[in-house]
């Protein structure tokens, strides 16, 4: 993928991250009450930039410049600490996230983890295991790297405000982050943690209640529309486009304005057609082009899949012609909406789901998709007009 200009490299006074006025705020308010807790976690899809956010947060809080102090609503984007920070070298921000192998620590991938963020810090936990080469592995956070976690804030802060740790996706410590509950609980003076989640379910809960939470929500349409214009020079209507599809994730917007050739829509139509007209002979074929897609673009048809079913749930609840489909979409949808129900899309969708679950755990797509194709020729044929 092209190389993103930073726009998390934070400018002067401000949380310079895309949208997210709320959580902003919020630790603006935390900063300025001189209270800043000792654990924080920011909860939220990386793909809406909360991530970005707490890399922010945390040079914010190394930030040298007393104006910084007072008044601002972010770092001084110029001092010393500034300009480590924004480079994710500054001595007294730790990071943990997850890698793979047995033993593995963060440390390890240090170089990576910095291209990462300066690639795209809005990027899935999917998109950097595979940087490191998961292929089927799973990715964790492991025994080693908490006790590494141990180690460093052991020590005394080198030449910072604070001493930093920040932990990007917690759900990958499993049960391991009892480790870290005593040293969270009661950190050494000037220590804090700043955990990056998606999904506080996975999170033990024994964490959670240590944390106070800076939830972050999906950007909006506009904030989206506008970051692809300004970062990307897409024209309007394409990056409104693109924004309809990404629902509120940066990540996926990037994603698919990077990948202009791909038509999702055409894609879906043709083969719901397929699907309709249950050709075996014809659905093969789909499938073995559609397997050569490779894994990542399989992924963003199956998210552009949801949306439309999204889209055509909308129109069979509200009878009213669904505002994110282009003409050939809502043609399709309204025929479509002729022979499904609220329950057929909701089979459809989950199917669907299921499919990037797998997809990304190297499920055969050929496989996967002509059971796929089979299962939808099946819920379309309840009667009613061709889609
Ligand atoms: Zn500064």
């Amino acid at each position: 993928m092209a190389c993103i200009l930073l726009f998390v490299t934070l400018t002067r006074y401000n949380l310079n991250t895309l949208g997210q006025q709320r959580a902003k705020a919020h630790l603006c308010r935390l900063y300025h009450s001189g209270r800043v807790p000792h654990a924080l976690l920011f909860l939220g899809q990386t793909g809406w930039g909360t991530l970005a956010l707490a890399l922010g947060f945390a040079q914010w809080l190394q930030c040298e410049t007393d104006a910084a102090l007072k008044d601002a609503d972010g770092p001084c984007g110029l001092c010393k600490a500034c300009r480590k920070a924004a480079q994710w070298s500054h001595p007294d921000i730790h990071f943990s996230y997850p890698t793979v192998g047995a033993n593995a620590l963060s440390a390890n991938f240090a170089k990576e983890w910095r291209e990462a963020l300066t690639g795209n810090p809005w990027l899935d936990a999917n998109t950097w295991l595979q940087r490191l080469g998961a292929e089927n592995k799973q990715g964790n956070i492991t025994k080693e790297e908490c006790n590494a976690i141990i180690r460093k804030l052991s020590l005394k802060i080198f030449e910072g405000r604070y001493k930093i740790l920040l932990m990007w996706l917690p759900e990958y410590l499993g049960k391991e982050g009892n480790r870290l509950l005593k040293l969270i609980e009661e950190p050494p003076e000037q220590t804090i943690f700043l955990l990056v989640a998606e999904n506080a379910d996975l999170i033990l809960p024994t964490i959670l209640s240590r944390c106070q939470l800076v939830k972050t929500d999906p950007l909006s349409d506009e904030e989206i529309t506008e970051a692809l214009q300004r970062h990307r020079h897409l024209e309007a209507g394409r990056a409104r486009q693109i924004a309809f599809l990404s629902a509120g994730d940066f990540n996926q917007a990037l994603q698919l304005a990077d990948n202009p050739e791909n038509d999702d829509a055409a894609l879906l139509l043709d083969w719901f057609r397929k699907c309709w007209r249950g050709n075996g002979v014809e659905l093969v074929r789909w499938t073995e082009h559609f397997a050569k897609l490779g894994r990542e673009n399989q992924k963003q048809f199956l998210h552009y899949g949801l949306h439309f079913l999204r889209e055509l749930l909308a129109l069979v609840v509200t009878k009213h012609a669904a505002p994110r489909l282009r003409p050939d979409e809502l043609s399709t949808a309204q025929n479509m909406a002729g022979v499904l129900n609220f329950d057929k899309i909701a089979r459809m969708a989950a199917m669907l789901n299921e499919n990037v679950y797998f997809i990304e755990r190297n499920a055969n797509p050929k496989i996967l998709f002509l059971d796929t194709s089979i299962q939808i020729n099946r819920i379309l044929k309840g009667g009613g007009p061709n889609p």
